[in-house]
């Protein structure tokens, strides 16, 4: 029987696949992407599985998993030039696609490297983090990714490794060429499969604590320290698992709150002209300029939901109505999904199963949400995760 790809994805959600490959290696990922690619067959590729809604249904093709690990340092800036020179060495790290990232997060601040701590806690594999350059606390994967190997299906004669830059890359908020290279063809797959990732890390002068810049408020606030001041590595990655787990966004099984993809929805960008019409108190952050040159803002997703009237747990069968806005039970009282899904109990953006949630009920929640937050506010809400073979 065929692996299902509930007992793969943290939403546990999903059917069977028709075909499985767990990849130990490179080149066992590079050979099965290449049969299922000569044979016209579709192709999944999954790390974690925690940006991953598959259909109920299942997926009719081959999921490669990528399940190689390691990571090594590529060049030592400080070795190479004798110790006690400049502060800040640089280190670049080599990362394999299949690595669990907060492994390697931990491997980092383990050895007094700066650059990543502030993603601490974030599910899935090195190798997805490019994809959508994962971000968190005032940090993302492009600040710090120099280049990446991937393998490229595209290349005549049935594929080839190539080697992409972080410029070649085009990320963008939760957006690469890789994520788009799927959102534009259609296709379950992106043309670019990573391999691994170098990431340019830096190391505390010989003798000095390594530290890094909080780039957060609410992370600077937990900490005790002011925006833009140093703390210690150790401590901004205890500080930020505590704050992740304090919100379900750190993914433990006995903590049904992290049955989901983390936030379903990103955050919108609109025009500026927007933020007006939304009640004093909808948070707004500058966000460049639209090719015209008009101001663009960053609306809060979470404060969108909650103003919208769904507060957390909206959609468990026994919230109770508010006056506000909708109470998440239907007209047999059993409450949207039956009370199998609901928004999380500690964070509006994450969409959650209760325990026996099928991937429909997770978009009935999801859609219910993003209709109402289109109803009250006119403002579109886009999801995060890659939806397969089903759509919100
Ligand atoms: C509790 C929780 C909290 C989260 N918090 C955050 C957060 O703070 N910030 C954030 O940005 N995200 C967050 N996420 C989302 C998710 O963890 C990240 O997007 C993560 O990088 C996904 O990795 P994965 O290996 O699980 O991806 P998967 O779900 O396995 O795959 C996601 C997509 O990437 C593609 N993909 C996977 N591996 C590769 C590869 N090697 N090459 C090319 N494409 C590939 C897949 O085909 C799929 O389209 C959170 C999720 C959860 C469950």
């Amino acid at each position: 029987m065929s692996e299902r790809l509930a007992d793969h994805t943290t939403t546990r959600v999903g059917g069977p696949a028709r075909a499985w490959v767990t990849a130990r290696t490179e080149q066992e990922a590079v050979e099965a992407i290449r049969v299922a690619d000569a044979a016209g067959e579709p192709l999944f590729v999954l790390g974690g599985g925690s940006n991953t809604l598959m259909a109920d249904a299942g997926f009719p093709g081959t999921v490669v998993q990528t399940a190689f690990e390691g990571i090594e340092v590529l060049e030592d800036a400080h070795r190479a030039e004798g110790a006690g020179e400049a502060e800040g060495d640089a280190v670049v790290v080599r990362i394999a696609a299949g690595q669990p990232w907060d492994a390697a997060v931990a491997w980092t601040v383990e050895r007094g490297l700066a650059g990543v701590e502030a993603l601490s806690g974030i599910p899935g594999s090195a190798g997805a983090t490019p994809v959508q350059n994962v971000g968190a606390y005032g940090a993302d994967v492009s600040q710090v990714l120099v280049s990446l190997r991937a393998w490229d299906r595209l290349v005549p004669g049935g594929g080839a490794v190539v080697e992409l830059t972080a410029e070649e890359l085009r990320f963008g908020y939760r957006d690469s060429i890789i994520k788009r290279s799927m959102l534009e063809s259609g296709e379950p797959s992106p043309r670019w499969v990573v391999l691994s990732i170098d990431l340019r890390l830096r190391r505390a002068a010989e003798g000095a604590e390594p530290t890094s810049p909080v780039r957060y408020a609410q992370l600077a606030r937990a900490l005790g320290v002011e925006e833009g001041a140093h703390a210690a590595l150790r401590t901004v990655r205890e500080e930020v698992l505590a704050l992740r787990a304090s919100k379900g966004m750190v993914w433990d099984v006995a903590d049904q709150d992290s049955w989901s993809t983390g936030s379903y929805f990103t955050n919108p960008i609109v025009p500026a002209a927007v933020r007006a019409s939304l009640p004093e108190g909808a948070p707004a952050f500058a966000a460049g300029t639209d090719e015209q040159g008009g101001e663009l803002v960053k609306l809060s997703a979470a404060w969108l939901i909650d103003h919208a009237g769904y507060g957390k747990g909206f959609g468990l069968p026994d919230v109770e109505p508010r006056e506000d806005g909708p109470d998440g039970r239907g007209e047999d009282g059993t409450g949207l999904a039956g009370g199998r899904a609901s928004l999380s109990t500690k964070h509006t953006l994450a969409v959650t199963n209760r325990g026996a949630a099928s991937t429909e009920d997770i978009l009935t929640i999801a859609r219910e949400v993003r209709d109402g937050v289109r109803a009250r506010f006119g403002v579109d809400l886009h999801h995060e995760p890659m939806i397969i073979g089903t759509r919100l």
